[in-house]
């Protein structure tokens, strides 16, 4: 709606001192009418009187409107009122006296309606203000005319009422903001608290795991001391058993020569049985010193530039030989090329020789068949057998030292076999893994990079 379509609620004239007393005072009772709250009824009051004071000084007073419009804005319906300068204004601007009174208003400036120019301010109603028909704002526009004014003084009397109201109110807020201030000091302090106590926990919980690391560190010393000690046991008792055992066989085999003295059949048989005891005794202890360098890290693998098919052709040669048995074949697969690989041949061959006898030593029927086979930059080499196979349970077991599958000890062995080539296997940078079910064979695989460790 148009401001100046809209039909005036009141029109007051200000021209002398006096006036200003009457323009708030009217001003609160038409803000009243529309629907203000008291609070905004003050505010529009005060910056009445204010810009009025303002206007009598500098343009000789005012005629003043008060209308009710639209405020397009925000679509809500404000109290308006222009006040039309006597004598223009200057520069054609207008500033009130004092800044705050512009925040006493939704709006306050200068307009420039049909030529002139006017000071206009607004204040939106609220939403919840009833509303007001045409024929209602109608009796307002009436009851207003009728309303005589009041004196000076009681516009003063009903001032200091607001005064004392309003600083009823700061006091009131100035209260509670102490109680808020209060509030906050104390979920301060709580926040403060447990702040204080999370800090010292996670000192002490620091100072736990420290303590627990040292611990640990300790104890891994202690280990690893352990775990040398018993490997120079080892070496030391298998090197010294080595010369007597050597001696003994020596003396068996002086025994049974053709040129010493002979024996009876029955000696004979004693001294043959001293003779294979110590051949066993010896094979024990020198698996003993290999184990024992081994996991002493001793043995220092030699890189070189392998091919595996002579490796593999020198295994077929060497454990044809064992393969006795007619039931049994072994089979050495030709590895495909190029087959090198760079790596210990001398520990591989080890290896190898190590699986294919376990192989050869625990199969009564069928083969056992040694594979190559390249994997991106691995080679895999499996070792199968179709052999009684090994239990799940076990698989983890028979790589540890002295570890015999219960019922497979009567075709002999250490034990030590399979520890000492992981140990291998890992010096050259592989692993050494067992698939195998027990009536299903078994395949053990030795994986090793091409490029070596
Ligand atoms: P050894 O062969 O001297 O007993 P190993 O360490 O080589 O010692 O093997 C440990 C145990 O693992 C063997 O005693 C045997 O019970 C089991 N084992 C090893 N290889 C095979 C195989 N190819 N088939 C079945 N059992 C095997």
């Amino acid at each position: 709606m148009d401001v100046s379509d809209s039909a005036p609620l009141l029109q007051l004239a200000l021209r002398v001192e006096h006036d200003i007393f009457l323009v708030r005072q009217r001003g609160r009772e038409v803000a009243a009418v529309v629907g203000l709250e008291h609070q905004d009824q003050v505010r529009m009051a005060t910056a009445l009187s204010e810009v009025a004071r303002d206007l009598l000084r500098t343009s000789g007073g005012a005629d003043v409107t008060f209308r009710l419009t639209d405020d397009a804005d925000v679509g809500r319906r404000q109290l308006r009122v222009d006040l039309a300068p006597v004598t223009p204004l200057p520069d054609g601007r207008y500033e009130p006296e004092s800044a705050a009174v512009a925040r006493l208003v939704d709006k306050l400036g200068v307009v420039t309606g049909k030529g002139d120019t006017v000071v206009m301010m607004s204040r939106r109603v609220p939403v919840a203000a009833p509303t007001l028909t045409p024929e209602r704002l109608a009796e307002i526009r009436a009851e207003l005319a009728r309303s005589a004014p009041g004196s000076a003084v009681d516009e003063l009397a009903a001032q200091n009422q607001q005064l004392i109201a309003a600083l009823d109110e700061v006091r009131s807020q100035r209260d509670e903001l102490a109680v808020l201030n209060d509030e906050l000091q104390e979920t301060n302090r709580g926040v403060m608290a447990l702040y204080n106590q999370l800090t010292e926990e996670l000192e002490e919980t620091n100072r736990g795991v420290v303590a627990l690391y040292a611990e640990l560190d300790e104890k891994s010393a202690q280990l690893r001391a352990a775990s040398e000690s018993k490997s120079r046991f080892l070496a030391n008792v298998s090197h010294e058993l080595r010369a007597p055992v050597t001696a003994i066989m020596g003396l068996g085999r002086l025994l049974a020569d053709s040129a010493s003295d002979p024996l009876t059949a029955e000696q004979a048989r004693q001294v043959g049985l001293i003779r294979s005891s110590a051949a066993d005794l010896l094979a024990l202890v020198n698996e003993l010193l290999d184990l024992a360098k081994a996991e002493s890290g001793r043995i220092e693998p030699d890189w070189t530039e392998v091919d595996l098919r002579p490796v593999f052709g020198q295994l077929r040669g060497t454990l044809r030989a064992l393969a006795t048995g007619p039931d049994v074949a072994l089979v050495v697969e030709e590895p495909p090329t190029p087959a090198t690989l760079r790596t210990d041949e001398v520990l591989l061959g080890q290896v190898l020789r190590n699986l294919l006898h376990n192989g050869l030593k625990f199969t009564q029927r069928g083969e056992v068949r040694l594979r190559a086979r390249r994997e991106g930059d691995r080679w895999l080499l499996s070792v199968s057998d179709t052999g009684p196979g090994i239990p799940e349970e076990l698989h983890g077991r028979i790589f540890e030292e002295f570890y015999q599958v219960p019922g497979a000890t009567r075709v002999g062995g250490t034990g030590l076999g399979l520890p000492y080539a992981r140990r291998l296997v890992t010096l050259l940078g592989g692993t050494l893994e067992l698939a195998s079910e027990p009536g299903r064979g078994s395949t053990f695989t030795v994986t090793l990079p091409v490029g070596g460790a």
